[in-house]
């Protein structure tokens, strides 16, 4: 392996996790054709998981539309929707008792509680303070005093949000070098997050924890943007009593005037090109020269 350490060889579980709410783009063919070279040096098993979770931006084409765009791409799969295995369903859409559980066992352990501040609010309070309002860090005052902990489970009335220990640092070395040593502190880099929407469908943070701890993963390989979340997830594997696992976050794709590919800003679709008769062989180079560079130290 020539780029940082990896699991004994055999003993790895990657995955390659699409969200399906829009056409994926080169960014994202280029991450998870990352994890999925990282699973194969590994001699790894690597897990398809449809992350289809917002019932109101996902759908169910879309996610068809990526399983072909990743095959497209030439990369396979041991486990995932399309081919079943020990850990189905691997539909998020499908697995909210997963997410049921570690929200019972977070708010047994006083580590959430309910929410009913909206993200308006909490973004005129930080313009008002003249802090961050694009993503303001929760101020631990709005925190309530006393709640009910004794909900059977989460309803539409309010969110959920994890309390976390402020003035906390939390560190980890991330295993592609050109990241290393990222360190945040609770209260400051980001505040109480949501671990359950206000409409009653488990937040990404709660559910890729849970996900990832009961599908076995040993490395999430996943964009740079993630950085944050990962601190916040590390929270959470810690509040549930679970290891994590190691991360490799990767550079994202910038387009000319050096902003990320998005599917909002309309970036060409995966999908486009393969319709345009693009050759994947030609993908799988360049992602491949970008790995190796990655692996000199050199910024792709
Ligand atoms: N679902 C996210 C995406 O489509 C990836 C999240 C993750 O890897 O944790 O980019």
């Amino acid at each position: 392996m020539p780029i940082s350490t990896i699991d004994t060889p055999g003993s790895y579980r990657g995955r390659i996790a699409p969200t399906p709410s829009g056409l994926l783009h080169t960014g994202h063919a280029r991450t998870f054709w990352m994890a999925w070279h990282r699973c194969q040096v590994a001699s790894g098993m690597l897990v398809y998981r449809n992350e289809d979770l917002d019932p109101l931006r996902c759908k169910a084409n879309l996610t068809d539309v990526a399983l072909a765009d990743m095959r497209w791409l030439g990369l396979h799969w041991q486990e995932g929707p399309d081919v079943g295995g020990p850990h189905a369903p691997y539909h998020q859409s499908q697995r909210t008792n997963f997410y049921l559980q570690a929200w019972k066992k977070l708010l047994a352990r006083g580590h959430i509680y309910p929410c009913r501040r909206s993200r308006k609010e909490l973004r005129d309070y930080a313009q008002e303070k003249g802090l961050d309002a694009f993503d303001p860090v929760f101020p631990e005052d709005w925190r309530p005093n006393d709640y009910d902990r004794e909900v059977p489970s989460p309803n539409n009335d309010h969110a959920w949000r994890f309390k976390v220990p402020i003035g906390k640092r939390v560190v980890f070395v991330d295993r592609n070098p050109l990241v290393g040593e990222k360190s945040y502190v609770c209260g400051e880099d980001f505040g109480d997050f949501v671990v359950w929407r206000r409409d009653n469908v488990s937040a990404y943070e709660l559910a890729v924890v849970a996900d990832d701890a009961a599908m076995g993963i040993t490395e999430v390989v996943r964009g740079e943007d993630l950085l944050l979340s990962t601190a916040r997830q590390i929270l959470l594997y810690d509040a549930l009593g679970l290891a994590p696992p190691a991360f490799f976050h990767c550079p994202l794709l910038l387009d000319e005037e050096g902003r990320k590919l998005s599917k909002s800003l309309g970036s060409r679709s995966i999908a486009e090109n393969r319709d345009c008769g693009v050759d994947p062989i030609e993908w799988r180079l360049r992602f491949q020269e970008d790995y190796d560079a990655l692996a000199k130290g050199i910024r792709i």
